[in-house]
């Protein structure tokens, strides 16, 4: 019988491993249309960030971050990031527990947004800070 997705706890493995999968799939596509859009927009005015991007691959993210083409992708390169973040806690075993109350996020959550750092009320709460 599967456990319950919508109670705190931590996920199976397999839940685990599905959500690792989905987040490569997301880093992927958004690598994507990261290029993409840096081509269609910026052409050859910005060859030098779309040369270190085919270059250094995934160690590209810090470069672009720097680089002043990050204006037109920055939702995506925020995104990126957060999806890096969450494979960092996946392989260091931390990933499900929200890093403010220390208690697991509900699966249900995190099979919906598998980036979430937050339990949701946790996240509420920020959110409240930061539009203040
Ligand atoms: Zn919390």
């Amino acid at each position: 019988m599967p456990e319950n997705k919508n109670n705190r706890r931590q996920m199976t493995d397999q839940e685990f491993e599905r959500v690792r999968q989905s987040l490569l799939e997301r880093k992927k596509n958004l690598w994507n249309q990261i290029m993409q859009e840096l081509e269609r927009e910026a052409g050859q005015r910005h060859q030098s960030a779309l040369d270190t991007i085919r270059e250094s691959g995934d160690h590209a993210l810090e470069e672009l971050f720097e680089s002043n083409v990050l204006h037109m992708v920055e939702r995506k390169a925020r995104e990126l990031e957060n999806i890096e973040a969450a494979l960092t806690r996946i392989d260091s075993g931390k990933y499900g527990q929200c890093v403010d109350c220390g208690r697991w996020i509900r699966p249900a959550r995190l099979e919906v947004m598998p980036d979430s750092v937050r339990c949701r009320r946790c996240q509420e709460q920020y959110e409240k800070i930061e539009n203040l």
